[in-house]
């Protein structure tokens, strides 16, 4: 199966730079002649052109890798396809009508090389070629893509092969998403893993605080100044650094989830999709936690993770997990993190009761009330560092080591994150 390392390519060369750029822009003008020549298939009513008429129209029109034209040709019929999809869902939908002034690169698996430390990706007959120092030693790797996002990132296509499954019992286990717990995981086997969110939502809210501050800023300057254009750029490295964090933590979340999945040597893996639940109504502050909530990427995560471990993942409907008990099924609104019942006095954490509630709805079974909860947290916290011209504190996260995961709730730590070493308390 294929996975994608990401390499931040900083401290790149003036040339190095340029050329990127400028293959950036050409990439751009593929996309728009593609964008024109389609859209002037569809108002005259003639047949849309399809890969072979697009690759024969953009042949040696541009000043790129003819496989990179190429590419970008897919790339946009695969964005046709795509939009004609939604359009039998949502009728406002649109086929692509942007200019782009700016695209990625791409590469196929046939046009680049590493060697001697260094990946070299043709630029066109004639052009000279960029050189990025790399490391993909003994790394079967494919297809290539330069993209833009606050600085260059190569993003690179691995072939991993998928690990032998060893026959084993079907074993069943739900996950039940959420925004304070990241995810709550129960095993058939009686055991449950919670793994705290709390460190996203704090890294959002302090990215939504930092960003409110600066465009405060930018009001009182004309658009296009040079402090607006100094405020614009600090809007933009706050968020891209926060986006980093967040997607950082959230990988290693999910990585924990399917690690305990195959630990208890889990087959079946139900994800709960708690898309009602963001879009009732909470009150604008509630409201904007909840739709900053990227449940769509967990479940995303939580798929491939598990493909790649050989585990079955399937997602559906959480409805009303959460508002049962799963003892003697009686139903109430709930209040804080743990689950009271008065009716039969169970105690539990709430998101391991809405996963206990799972088990019906995915796989049609009961369950018995899990009698040993793990907690962790995605990773170990580093201490408190403030640095910013704005003002704005930031703190960051060490690489956690496989050891220091178990350790990490006993952390002392200062800062915005006290928040989540309550964790450190069960509930
Ligand atoms: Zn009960």
């Amino acid at each position: 199966m294929e996975t994608v390392r990401i390499f931040h390519l900083k401290n790149l060369s003036r040339k190095t730079y340029s050329l990127a750029r400028e293959g950036q822009v050409e990439s751009g003008r593929v996309w728009t002649f593609c964008r024109d020549t389609h859209k002037k298939a569809r108002d005259s009513g003639e047949k849309w052109p399809k890969r072979d008429a697009l690759q024969k129209l953009t042949k040696g029109k541009f000043s790129l890798h003819s496989q990179s034209v190429q590419m970008v040709c897919h790339a946009f019929l695969a964005n046709v396809d795509t939009a004609c999809k939604l359009k039998k869902i949502n009728p406002r939908a649109r086929l692509p009508y942007k200019d782009k002034y700016f695209y990625p690169l791409l590469w196929p698996k046939q046009a680049v090389k590493w060697e001697h430390g260094a990946l070299t990706l043709p630029m066109g007959r004639g052009r000279e070629s960029l050189r990025l120092k790399v490391d993909l030693e003994s790394i079967d790797f494919g297809a290539c893509k330069l993209i833009w996002d606050g600085n260059y990132q190569l993003h690179v296509t691995i072939d991993t092969p998928t690990p032998k499954q060893e026959p084993a019992p079907p074993l069943c286990a739900t996950v039940d998403l959420g925004q304070i717990h990241l995810a709550a995981v129960t095993t058939e086997t009686g055991k449950s893993l919670v793994v705290s969110g709390r460190g996203i939502r704090t890294l959002k809210r302090q990215r939504t605080k930092a960003v409110g501050k600066i465009a405060k800023k930018q009001i009182r300057c004309a658009k296009g100044s040079r402090r607006w254009k100094k405020l614009q750029r600090a809007k933009k490295k706050t968020n891209s650094r926060a986006k980093k964090r967040v997607r950082d933590l959230r990988h290693k979340a999910t990585t924990q989830v399917i690690d305990f999945c195959r630990q208890e040597k889990v087959t079946h893996l139900y994800v709960g999709n708690p898309e009602g639940v963001q879009r009732k109504n909470s009150g604008r502050y509630h409201n904007q936690r909840m739709s900053q909530w990227e449940f769509g990427k967990d479940i995303s995560y939580l798929e491939h993770k598990s493909e790649k471990m050989g585990i079955v993942c399937s997602n559906g409907s959480e409805r009303g997990t959460s508002s049962h008990c799963p003892q003697c099924d009686l139903r109430k609104k709930i209040k804080g993190r743990l689950w009271e019942c008065p009716q039969c006095g169970l105690k539990l954490h709430r998101d391991v009761v809405g996963s206990v509630n799972m088990f019906p709805l995915g796989f049609g079974i009961k369950v018995e009330i899990p009698n040993h909860i793990t907690y962790l947290r995605p990773g170990e916290l580093r201490l408190f560092r403030c640095s910013s011209s704005l003002g704005t504190g930031q703190s960051s996260f060490a690489k956690p080591s496989k050891s220091s995961r178990q350790e990490s709730c006993v952390v002392q730590a200062t800062g915005p994150f006290r928040g989540s070493l309550q964790e450190a308390h069960p509930l």
